[in-house]
């Protein structure tokens, strides 16, 4: 095969993050990992590395994709035809160069989309994550790559409960190491100062849809206004490429919506992330779809139309969702 273009190379990344995964024996996998937070929480994937860009792929034994290890390398395959070579990448926590912890694997909320709240995960206190920290640290080869750290959480008693708890751990951290630290949390009134004083340097708040009606009916209890109030205010407090959101794709609303709504969120300073819904098996899957390749291409592509021209750097991130790229088209990186 000979190797494919650049533009190729991202219409590949696209095809495998629409897929979900990949056939793959699993003996083959260095470390698999479980992401504990998210829509793809409790299922198994690994990280693949080609040509310059990253993904992650979930276990998938009836993807179109197959993937065999052929000597140092990870062949994949759609069908009998050869598609392209690359190579495992390892997860330090959670995803390779970070250690991404969540805290609070447990949500007293219930977005129809978000398996966290089915899966019963465990609780961190101050002291697990420290410690967690301290065992990468002790590792040689993991402590050589790690750039930064983040933290995301759940909700286990109220919103703001969980705020102060990841800026007591967000302080301790801060004391200790020098490094990037971004932060994922549900917002309140003063979480955005909070954790800025705490030492955090990047901050998402998950806007999830930015269809308002879809909004309402999939994540009862939460408010889409006062959540694009606070990444306002983020963008106040913690400075322009340091704000991001998550947008699901595939929820059930259209294109216009999501380009309409990434234009208010990068407008204000935010960056958005383009998240191609995942279709859990706890979850209904009823209205959802996971996007083809086609669509989060255009959509990526329209994303970094609209930061080009609002003067955002998406590759300017250094923690979290923007600089691992693992699971979504990254403009200034991918696209
Ligand atoms: S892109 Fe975000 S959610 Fe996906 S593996 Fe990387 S850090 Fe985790």
């Amino acid at each position: 095969m000979n190797g494919p273009t650049t533009d190729r190379n991202t219409e590949i990344k696209a095809f495998l993050i629409a897929e979900g995964g990949v056939d793959i024996d699993e003996r083959v996998l260095g470390r698999i990992t479980t992401p504990a937070s998210g829509p793809g929480a409790g299922l198994k994937s690994f990280f693949f590395r080609f040509n310059g860009h990253r993904v992650r792929l979930g276990v998938k034994h009836d993807s179109r994709f197959k993937a065999t290890l052929e000597g140092e390398q990870v062949v994949i395959r759609d069908h009998s035809k050869e598609i392209v070579r690359g190579y495992l990448e390892d997860a330090i926590a959670h995803c390779p160069e970070q250690a991404f912890i969540t805290v609070s694997e447990i949500c007293i909320f219930d977005c129809s989309f978000c398996p966290v709240p089915l899966l019963g995960g465990s609780i961190k206190d101050q002291k697990d994550v420290e410690t967690a920290i301290s065992r990468i640290l002790a590792d040689p080869k993991l402590a050589r790559n790690l750039r930064a750290i983040a933290l995301t959480s759940g909700v286990r008693e109220s919103p703001q409960r969980e705020v102060e708890l990841i800026a007591a751990i967000i302080r301790a951290l801060r004391e200790k190491y020098d490094l990037p630290i971004g932060v994922s949390v549900y917002p309140t009134p003063n979480s955005t100062q909070l954790l800025k004083d705490a030492g955090a340097d990047e901050i998402k708040y998950n806007v999830e849809t930015t269809d308002h009606q879809l909004f309402e009916s999939m994540c009862p209890g939460l408010s889409l206004e006062f959540i694009i109030q606070a990444l306002k205010d983020a963008v106040e407090i913690f400075g322009r490429n340091k704000v991001f959101s998550n947008i699901l794709v595939g929820l059930g609303e259209d294109d216009d919506t999501i380009i309409t709504g990434m234009e208010e969120l990068i407008e204000i300073g935010v960056i958005p992330i383009l998240r191609a819904v995942v279709e859990h098996p706890l979850r209904s899957k009823k209205g959802l779809r996971r996007p083809n390749a086609e669509r989060l291409l255009r959509l990526a592509r329209k994303e970094r139309e609209l930061l080009d021209r609002y003067g955002l750097r998406a590759d300017e991130a250094k923690t979290m969702c923007a600089p691992c790229t693992g699971c979504d088209l990254m403009p200034h990186r991918d696209v």
